[in-house]
C-alpha cells in the first residue's frame, strides 16, 4: 500500500558499460538512504551509463516491466524514453556522454514518477564520483541519491493520485526541494561520520551551507522588496534550493530535527501543506517566512551556529 513501509530493498539497475563498482557504491546509498528514514518503495533507481546502445538496452528492460505491469505498450515506454526531450532515459544517459565530450561534469537526476504505477521510479545520469570521474568525491554523489531518495519519502505521505492536487500538498519550490537538501546535506555527512557511508573528502558541512548562503543574500541585494520563497522551477529554481535549505536549518533548530520527518509528513496528506506547516511547526507559512527574512540579515559566522553539530 502507498506510502506503507515496504520490505524488501530499492532495486539499482545499471547500464551494460557501468564499472560494477558505480552500481554498488550506488546500491550502498540508497540502502543507508532508506534505513535512515523508512524503506518506501518499491523503488526503481536506473543508472544510464554514456553508451548510447547500453542506454537503449537499459531502456529496453524498463519497458519489458511496464509491458509486462499493463502500465505501458512496449513500443509506448520506448518511443517515449528515446526521443530528443527532457527527463526520458536517454536524456540522462545523453547528458553523462556530453559531459565527458567537453570535459565537464554536469549531471542530473530525478524521481519521474509514479503515484500511478505505486512505484518510486528514478533515473540518473552516469554517478561521476562513483564512476571515478573528474576528480569528485563520493561524498557529493551520496547526498544527490539521499536527496533524490528523500523525494520518494516526501511523495510516500501524499495519498492522492491526482497530479494537481499531489503538487500543491508537496508544497512550494523552496519548501520540497529544501527540505530535500538539508535532509541530504546532514543525513549523508552524519552516516559519513558514523562509517555507514564511505568516506570520501569533501568540503565540510558547514563550507557546503556558506556557498548558498551567500548566494541568497547576493540575491536578496539585486532583487529587493522579492522574496526568494516565490520562485518556482525553472530557469531561477537554483536560488529556491538554496533559500530552502537554508529555511529546513532554521525549522529542524527551532523545532527540533524531527518535527519534518515526525511530525510534518505524516499529517500531510490530511491537512496538506499550509495545515500540516501550521501543525508542526507552530506558526503559518506567512510568520515563518517573515521571521526566516530577519535570520537571514544576520551575519554568516551566526547563521553557522544553528548548524547541527
Ligand atoms: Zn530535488
Amino acid at each position: 500500500m502507498w506510502g506503507q513501509l515496504t520490505g524488501y530493498s530499492p532495486e539499482v539497475l545499471c547500464a551494460s558499460d557501468l564499472d560494477n563498482q558505480v552500481c554498488e557504491l550506488l546500491t550502498e546509498t540508497l540502502l543507508v538512504a532508506a534505513a535512515e528514514w523508512g524503506n518506501y518503495g518499491p523503488t526503481e533507481y536506473w543508472v544510464m551509463g554514456i553508451d548510447e546502445e547500453a542506454a537503449i538496452d537499459l531502456i529496453g528492460a524498463n519497458c519489458d516491466r511496464r509491458a509486462a505491469a499493463g502500465q505501458q505498450s512496449r513500443s509506448y515506454c520506448m518511443t517515449h524514453n528515446t526521443a530528443d526531450s527532457e527527463h526520458n532515459m536517454i536524456s540522462y544517459q545523453a547528458l553523462g556522454a556530453e559531459a565527458v565530450a567537453v570535459g565537464r561534469p554536469s549531471g542530473s537526476a530525478g524521481r519521474n514518477g509514479q503515484r500511478d504505477w505505486n512505484i518510486h521510479f528514478f533515473a540518473t545520469s552516469i554517478p561521476y564520483a562513483f564512476a571515478g570521474m573528474f576528480d569528485l568525491p563520493y561524498a557529493d554523489e551520496q547526498k544527490t541519491v539521499f536527496h533524490e531518495y528523500f523525494h520518494a519519502v516526501q511523495h510516500a505521505h501524499i495519498q492522492t493520485r491526482d497530479f494537481d492536487e499531489r503538487r500543491s500538498m508537496m508544497g512550494p519550490t523552496w519548501f520540497v526541494e529544501g527540505g530535500a537538501e538539508f535532509m541530504a546535506q546532514t543525513a549523508s555527512q552524519r552516516m559519513r561520520d558514523s562509517g555507514a557511508l564511505r568516506a570520501s573528502d569533501w568540503n565540510p558541512l558547514t563550507e557546503r551551507m556558506t556557498w548558498p548562503m551567500e548566494e541568497v543574500k547576493e540575491w536578496m541585494s539585486s532583487n529587493p522588496g522579492a522574496s526568494a520563497s516565490q520562485i518556482p522551477y525553472g530557469p531561477d529554481q537554483g536560488i529556491a534550493y538554496s533559500y530552502g535549505l537554508w529555511a529546513h536549518a532554521w525549522l529542524a533548530d527551532r523545532f527540533g530535527p524531527d518535527a519534518l520527518l515526525g511530525s510534518y509528513y505524516p499529517r500531510l496528506s490530511d491537512l496538506g501543506f499550509e495545515g500540516a506547516f501550521q501543525n508542526a511547526y507552530d506558526m503559518s507559512t506567512t510568520e515563518f517566512l517573515a521571521e526566516f527574512d530577519q535570520f537571514l540579515l544576520l551575519p554568516i559566522q551566526e547563521q553557522l551556529e544553528i548548524l547541527p553539530g
